[in-house]
Order: structure tokens, then C-alpha cells, then sequence
């Protein structure tokens, strides 16, 4: 199949603070050794670790205190046979000392310490560069940064990186049906609830959404929106009118709007058969189906990992693995997609799964995630083990 490059996002640089939550743009390395120094990793004493190693409450070791390391400042001495210097945690250690003894295995009379136990001195100093060293590489292009790696940047001495500027995705919502909530809900009417859901979705995964209008099912105000939407975006996610209804336009308008146009139309896969893909130049187009269950199952099997590429990132999503509670059956021909619920249980997680139609609202929301079964497969019995695929939820558990 030809390659259909899709157009990569705008980088920006952003300081650390603002970063939480950004995906990287550039591969980012430390700048500096991590720590820059020997430290202690207790508050105690620096000692020549060989002098205190036989220390015992019965048989101290004497040793003068020859002063002290003061936090933030370079050792200005260094330990000399019978002496130790005082430090506390994360001071540096100064030349000379080899171990570091605990304050609580010491007493202190006036210049003198007196060491009850010093077997174990050695083993606590955080060596220079054993967390990271200059040049290492800490995180790809693609990288969506959380509160440990800000933590790990800041220390490493990185104050700002390269990130993508959140690219703006068109979402159109089609359907003459369609009203939203807090509008009068006429008999025959239905709820609109996939632009909500699929705005949500391209948030919680770092986009910039911009919803249009709803577009009622009629081909030329279609194909004008459909054309502003392209103008105005880095791609488009359509909702509904995806299928080969008289009233389905997508297909016909997603292929005049531009090559290469569409791309693929249909899918084995149950729910969201009748999903389109399409670009326009190099602006992807996902049609989705309008149920509410085929939209998002869609929307994450395959508008996610073509969307993500605009941040150089694959789809790195982690299963779970759980037990399947009751068997799933399913028709042959087609890869299945079952929403499950997940509980805990003791020797692991569960997986029930949740039966319905493709219109059902409250299926996906009351899931976890979903189990893939696949083509060729009919059933799953209760017991096996599966991977439960989850939700892009919020932007913290992306
Ligand atoms: P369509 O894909 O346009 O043929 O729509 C399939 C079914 O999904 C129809 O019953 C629509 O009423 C319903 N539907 C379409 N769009 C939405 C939407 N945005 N929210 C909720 N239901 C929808
Ligand atoms: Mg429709």
C-alpha cells in the first residue's frame, strides 16, 4: 500500500512549567551529571569507611570530628585517618571519606564521635552520575510528558524543550436527527453525544479540537463545510453518514474534496464496519459511523494511531491482562470488538463483558476497555485470559 504522509504538528518551546501533559517534539538528554558529586545519602558523618567497619556498641571507634559540610556549598576539608566530617542527607562528600555513618549509630562529645556501627557506611553514598549522566538520552520525539519526567528533566538541568503545538482537528457532527442536550428533544429526535465524546477524546490525546456547526444531511452544505473545515485544520473527524445510504455522503464528498482522497471504506470489523478513511493532501479524514459505540471504537482503533502520527508518536497504548468472566459469542467473518467491565479480583483482574448494540451510550461508559476478538474467532470461553485494550480516558492516564 502507498505511503500517505500525514502533516506533522508545529513545535514550539516550552518551559518546564508549562510542559506537564505536552508531547516532545525533539529526543531530549541530560545536561548535566545526576548527582554532580558523591552525596550522602544520610545525615551522619563521613569516615574512612575501613576505620569503623568492626565499630561495635562494645567496642566504639573514636574519631574527631574535623568539621562539618554545610548544604548547597563545596566540602572545603577532607576526612584524614581518625577523623570523620559531619553531613547531612544529599551533602557532598568530601575527598577523602569512603563511607558515611548513620547520626544514629553515633554520640557526639564535644570533637569527638564515638562510632557504634559502621559495617555498612560504604553503601551510603549516592555516587556522581548514578541516577543519569550528561548526554544521556532521557525521552523521544513523541514523549508525552508527566510529573516524574518534569521531575527527571528539572534535575537533569533541562529548563525548556521542543514541543508540539497541539494540532487543530475539524470535527463535524451530520445528521438531520441530531439535537443537543439542554435543546426541546422532538419525538424521532436523538441526542447529539458523539461530538462531546469525540472532542474529549482528541483533548485528552493533545489536540486542539474545533467543533462546527451541526451539518444537516444535505449534500452541498456538507461538501461547504467539509471545505472550510479542511481550510481551516490539520485534519477532520466526521461524524456519521459514513455507511452507503442515500443519505451517507461522506464517501462521495471525502473523495471530491481532494487526493488522494479516500483511502479506505470499510473495514472487517464489528461495531464500525462502514468507517472511512480518507486524506486530503496530507489532512487525514476519518468518517466515523454515527452510532455512538461504532464512532468511538472507530475512533480508537483507527482515527487515534493515524492522528497520533502528527506527533511522530505510535499508538503506545498498554493492554491489561484480565479473566474473562462469561463467554463471548460472536459471528464469524468479522474481528469483534467487546466492550468489558473490569473489576479486581484476588489473584487479578476480571473481565466482564458487556453486551449490546451499537447505539448503546451507556456501554462504552460503563467499560474499561475492549477486548479484540479476531477474525476467525467465535468464541472466547470463561476463564481465558485476555487483553483488555482501554479508553483514551483523561490526559493523565493517556
Ligand atoms: P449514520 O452513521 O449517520 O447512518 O448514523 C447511524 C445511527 O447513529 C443513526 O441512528 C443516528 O441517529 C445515530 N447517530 C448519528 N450521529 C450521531 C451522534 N452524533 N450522536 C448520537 N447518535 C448519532
Ligand atoms: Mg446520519
Amino acid at each position: 500500500m502507498a505511503a500517505f504522509p500525514v502533516r506533522m504538528a508545529a513545535r514550539e518551546r516550552v518551559a518546564l512549567d508549562a510542559l506537564e501533559g505536552r508531547i516532545l517534539a525533539q529526543a531530549v538528554s541530560a545536561q548535566e551529571d545526576v548527582p554532580a558529586f558523591d552525596r550522602s545519602m544520610v545525615d551522619g558523618f563521613a569516615v574512612i569507611a575501613d576505620e569503623v567497619r568492626d565499630a561495635s556498641k562494645a567496642a566504639p571507634v573514636r574519631l574527631r570530628c574535623s568539621g562539618e559540610v554545610l548544604m548547597g556549598t563545596a566540602p572545603g576539608m577532607r576526612v584524614v585517618r581518625g577523623s570523620a566530617i559531619a553531613v547531612a542527607t544529599g551533602g557532598a562528600v568530601p575527598d577523602g571519606a569512603t563511607g558515611i555513618v548513620k547520626v544514629e549509630d553515633t554520640t557526639r562529645a564535644g570533637d569527638e564521635v564515638l562510632v557504634f556501627d559502621g559495617a555498612d557506611a560504604a553503601d551510603r553514598i549516592n555516587l556522581a552520575r548514578s541516577d543519569v549522566s550528561a548526554g544521556d538520552a532521557l525521552f523521544s520525539a513523541g514523549h508525552v510528558i508527566d510529573p516524574p519526567a518534569l521531575g527527571l528533566l528539572a534535575a537533569a538541568g533541562v529548563a525548556s524543550v521542543e514541543a508540539f503545538v497541539p494540532s487543530v482537528i475539524g470535527v463535524l457532527i451530520t445528521g438531520d436527527e441530531l439535537v443537543a442536550p439542554g435543546e426541546l428533544l422532538r419525538h424521532g429526535q436523538i441526542r447529539e453525544s458523539n461530538g462531546t465524546a469525540i472532542c474529549g477524546a482528541l483533548s485528552a490525546l493533545g489536540f486542539s479540537p474545533r467543533r462546527y456547526e451541526r451539518v444537516p444531511d444535505d449534500r452541498p452544505i456538507f461538501a461547504r463545510a467539509l471545505a472550510r473545515a479542511l481550510r481551516e485544520c490539520d485534519g477532520v473527524v466526521i461524524s456519521g453518514g459514513s455507511s452507503v445510504g442515500a443519505r451517507d455522503f461522506t464517501p462521495g464528498l471525502v473523495g471530491e474534496a481532494g487526493d488522494p482522497g479516500v483511502i479506505v471504506h470499510g473495514v472487517a470489523v464489528r461495531p464500525g464496519r462502514p468507517v472511512l478513511l480518507g486524506m486530503v493532501g496530507d489532512r487525514p479524514v476519518l468518517g466515523l459511523p454515527g452510532n455512538p459505540v461504532s464512532a468511538l471504537v472507530m475512533f480508537e482503533a483507527l482515527a487515534k494511531p493515524i492522528l497520533l502520527r502528527m506527533f511522530a508518536k505510535v499508538d503506545d497504548t498498554l493492554p491489561s491482562r484480565a479473566v474473562l468472566s462469561e463467554k463471548i459469542e460472536v459471528g464469524a467473518g468479522l474481528e469483534h470488538r467487546v466492550p468489558v467491565q473490569l473489576s479486581r479480583a484476588p489473584d487479578g483482574l476480571r473481565a466482564r463483558p458487556l453486551f449490546g448494540t451499537s447505539s448503546q451510550t451507556h456501554i462504552l461508559a460503563f467499560a474499561d476497555g475492549i477486548v479484540v476478538v479476531p477474525e476467525g474467532m467465535t468464541s472466547v470461553a470463561p476463564g481465558s485470559p485476555v487483553d483488555v485494550w482501554p479508553f483514551t480516558r483523561s490526559r493523565t492516564l493517556r
